[in-house]
């Protein structure tokens, strides 16, 4: 089927979705098979439920009464529906990639952009060559502008995420020890994120750099359009300071601080608002923004549970990430706890990169280290090694914890956030 003639029907559609829990009316379907999934069945289920179309793999259940429309690839379907519907697109599209730090930048560019336009953007995580997609056919006529967040864990994946996406300006918000295993080492993740630059000098496009950051800074030197923050001489100028842990960002003496702990959310905090100020908005509105947008997921986000501090970082963690969280932990008044968890996809790396943290950990001087998961358990000989979240909550249910701040990070698949009601 050809993606023009379809394009006039999803045009009349009111979303696309990829989950069948979730059909509703006028929808468009993408029923993708995998496993013991037959995408089959679901098709009819989604035509009883009122999509409006559906697009699946087998042939046998081509059907155009019911609008059930066999493809050789949904997956190739969907990106090649979404590369068409952007070409028809003229607004600008801000692309968003880097090793940490995206999913948050984008809240809170959306946050500040969104005082002025109408802001479409990544819904949470969806950031890979499913998530883009169906975040490019969500921009609706009413949306001036959109905010795409592009994952990676391999070479090439920006490449094809730019191609779907066509990002107008972009900004990589680091380069960090992040998926080294699919990236083939550090090198690796440098060049698999800065595809994102090689689109957008190809296509004459802007980037947004921090010029505090030595690789951003020497890869866009010669390259022009660009906004810059980070340096005295960049375009704009932003200093840090914090308040009770929470980061904040003064623009010419006008102070804005945000609900976030943790320094690094500085420069997340100067790439939103140098875009801000770079689409026209007042930084009174872009205060604002900074001041009301509240992390719920689970990054940077401070709980206070009874008489305790609770720093809640399980959303991810790699490296980097961990480093600085712990930096950032360790300026905390009072007796402080650190739960970590396994930084998992480190590959060849991994022993070393978790020897390193719990090093660190220890010169830090924390006053309590407890570790989650096989890989720290390896190298921790302490009883406070737990080989999971679950043997984690069985200690917790027994002991209590003395400290009154309390951080805890790991990577996603720890599922460290379970043990928080058992502090
Ligand atoms: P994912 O790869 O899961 O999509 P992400 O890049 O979207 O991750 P976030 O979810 O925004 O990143 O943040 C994850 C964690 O990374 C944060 O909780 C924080 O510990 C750390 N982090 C956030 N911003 C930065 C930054 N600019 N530099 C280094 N670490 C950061
Ligand atoms: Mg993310």
């Amino acid at each position: 089927m050809n993606i023009e003639q379809f394009y006039s029907l999803f045009l009349q559609s009111n979303r696309v979705t990829i989950d069948s829990r979730k059909i509703g009316k006028d929808d468009v379907f993408f029923a993708f098979s995998g496993g013991n999934f037959n995408a089959a069945t679901f098709a009819e289920k989604a035509v009883n439920e009122g999509a409006l179309a559906v697009i699946v793999e087998q042939q046998d259940f081509e059907n155009k009464d019911k609008n059930i429309f066999y493809v050789p690839s949904t997956l190739e379907f969907l990106q090649k529906l979404a590369i068409h519907h952007r070409n028809q697109l003229q607004i600008p599209i801000i692309g968003l990639t880097g090793s940490n730090g995206k999913t948050t930048t984008k809240e809170i560019i959306h946050a500040v952009l969104s005082e002025k336009y109408n802001v479409q953007y990544t819904y949470g995580n969806l950031n890979n060559h499913i998530g883009v997609p169906l975040t490019v056919l969500s921009i609706k006529p009413e949306h001036e502008m959109a905010v795409i967040e592009m994952g990676a864990n391999h070479q090439k994946e920006i490449e094809l995420l730019c191609t779907i996406s066509q990002p107008n300006f972009g900004y990589i918000t680091n380069f960090g020890k992040a998926h080294l295993e699919g990236f083939g080492g550090f090198e690796g993740v440098i060049k698999g994120k800065s595809e994102l630059y090689d689109y957008l000098k190809n296509h004459h496009q802007t980037i947004l750099v921090n010029e505090n950051d030595p690789i951003q800074s020497e890869k866009t030197e010669i390259y022009q359009p660009k906004i810059t923050f980070g340096k005295d001489h960049s375009d704009y100028n932003f200093e840090s300071f914090s308040e009770q842990h929470f980061v904040g960002l003064s623009y010419q003496n006008n102070k804005a601080l945000s609900k976030l702990t943790g320094e690094y959310n500085f420069t997340n905090l100067c790439a939103a608002a140098s875009l801000g100020l770079h689409f026209g908005i007042d930084f009174e509105k872009i205060k604002q923004a900074i001041q009301n947008y509240t992390p719920t997921n689970m990054r940077s986000q401070i709980v206070k549970k009874e008489d305790k501090t609770l720093v809640l970082d399980t959303y991810n963690a790699n490296p980097s990430s961990m480093t600085a969280s712990l930096h950032n932990f360790i300026t905390f008044e009072g007796a402080k706890t650190i739960i970590i968890g396994d930084m998992l996809e480190l590959g060849e790396e991994s022993e070393k990169e978790h020897q390193n943290i719990l090093k660190l950990a220890q010169d830090l001087g924390f006053n309590e280290i407890i570790t989650v998961g096989g890989h720290f358990k390896n190298i921790n000989s302490s009883t406070s090694a737990f080989l999971n979240t679950a043997e984690l909550i069985e200690y917790l249910k027994l002991n209590t914890i003395q400290s009154e701040n309390i951080l805890l990070k790991a990577s996603r698949g720890i599922s460290l956030e379970k043990a928080i009601d058992f502090i």
